[in-house]
């Protein structure tokens, strides 16, 4: 009796973070200025998190200022194609655009609490950036947003919402221009200015972060349990999300961890396919290093040096990826996909004319996935994580 316990107790924590850990990735891999303030943020966000004063608030404003729940919405026509029942979590309904409010409602809330007065993030698609300039201006937060030059140039109208925000954009010419960059150059300035809150954005990075940003970001899973639940009265057979650093797919996925039958997939920004240098695949392609503060996958050679990545969506476009999901990855209880940009460009489209839903360009990567592996499974019911909307990406020309 008592090692039955035992043994699900163990089973219960076998996909969190434990001391940082997730099995053997993850950690806190920084110059020794950075581990003590990390350490502090560490403890700060776990005493809030056990509060329910600070649940409370967080609440709060995902239902006044966000808009949630966001809908799960039964994609009839999609389903037609397909040939079974498809559901869409729509975080594109969220206030800003996309899932990466959660994270930033959750973190400004605890830069609050921290007595942070400025707040530095980095942006790839920008979404994060905007999501950040927003949480900053309802807090009355000074604001520094990095965005690589590349991703500046092909996501122009977050660039002006950020500026509008009330926000410092920093374009970095660095590198490639990408999200990486981005990185590189606000952990760079978070090093020198000690008094600044970083506001990470997806579930990357030292810890506390992956953890951090996985917190937050559950409140996706709950509710489409929830409402999935409420609709067919029973669990989904499949989940599926696109991934870049990891936040929106452990969003929906988190919850549904120690479901077993519930198969979990992820889409990750294939570039060109299969080919290191020009892809962005870092789970299917990449080896386990340090990078940018963590121990998981990255797409790195014998020697640990980068390679360079490509992606048609900016937010996919980054060769690191969380230690959660490399812990997913690795105990297979997630499997983890390449999709081209053209398969992307192709779903985008589909959604856009059989739905009336125009989908992120990172989006469209969990809908093709979809798409593929929905073959020949007529009672199959599953959800499809709408990370974003594709405002900004409909003057790209991807007609
Ligand atoms: C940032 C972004 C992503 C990728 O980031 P994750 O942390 O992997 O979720 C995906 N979709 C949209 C719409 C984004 O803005």
């Amino acid at each position: 009796m008592n090692t039955t316990i035992l043994e699900n107790e163990k089973k219960e924590k076998q996909f969190e973070s434990v001391n940082g850990r997730f099995g053997e990735f993850g950690g806190m891999y920084v110059p020794p200025i950075l581990e003590s303030k990390l350490l502090n943020l560490a403890s700060v966000f776990e005493s809030l998190k056990g509060s329910k004063e600070f649940e409370d608030e967080f609440l709060y404003y995902l239902q006044t200022y966000v808009g949630r729940p966001s809908p799960l919405y039964f994609a009839k026509n999609l389903s037609d194609l397909v040939g079974s029942k498809i559901y869409l979590k729509r975080e594109d309904l969220n206030h800003t655009g996309s899932h990466k409010i959660n994270n930033t409602i959750g973190q400004i809330l605890v830069a609050k609490h921290m007595g942070a007065t400025e707040i530095v993030a980095e942006t790839g698609a920008g979404q994060h950036g905007v999501a950040t300039a927003t949480a900053a201006a309802l807090f009355g937060m000074k604001c520094k947003v990095f965005m690589g030059a590349k991703d500046a140039e092909r996501q122009k109208m977050n660039v002006s919402r950020i500026k509008l925000l009330g926000a410092e954009m920093v374009l970095t010419h660095e590198g490639r221009g990408t999200l990486k960059d981005a990185v590189d150059a606000a952990l760079g300035y978070y090093i020198e200015h000690p008094d600044v809150f970083y506001l990470l954005g997806s579930q990357v990075g030292p810890h506390p972060y992956p953890t951090m940003v996985g917190y937050f970001q559950s409140v996706i899973g709950k509710e489409a349990k929830r409402q999935l639940l409420e609709a067919e009265g029973r669990l989904p057979d499949h989940l599926f999300a696109c991934i870049g650093g990891g936040s929106n797919a452990i969003g929906l996925f988190g919850d549904f961890l120690y479901d077993e039958n519930v198969a979990i997939h992820a889409a990750e920004g294939g570039g060109e396919g299969a080919i290191l240098g020009k892809t962005a695949a870092t789970l299917s392609l990449g080896k386990p290093g340090v990078f940018q503060g963590t121990f998981s996958y990255a797409l790195s050679d014998e020697n640990g040096d980068i390679f360079p990545t490509q992606s048609i969506a900016a937010g996919l476009d980054y060769p690191g990826i969380s230690p959660q999901h490399a812990l997913l990855k690795d105990s297979n209880r997630a499997d983890y996909h390449l999709i081209t940009d053209q398969e992307a460009i192709k779903a985008f489209k589909i959604l856009s004319s059989l739905e009336g839903i125009i989908p992120a360009i990172e989006s469209s990567h969990a809908v093709a996935l979809a798409l593929k592996l929905l073959k020949d499974k007529p009672n199959d019911i599953s959800i499809i994580n709408l990370s974003g909307r594709g405002d900004k990406d409909v003057e790209r020309n991807l007609m």
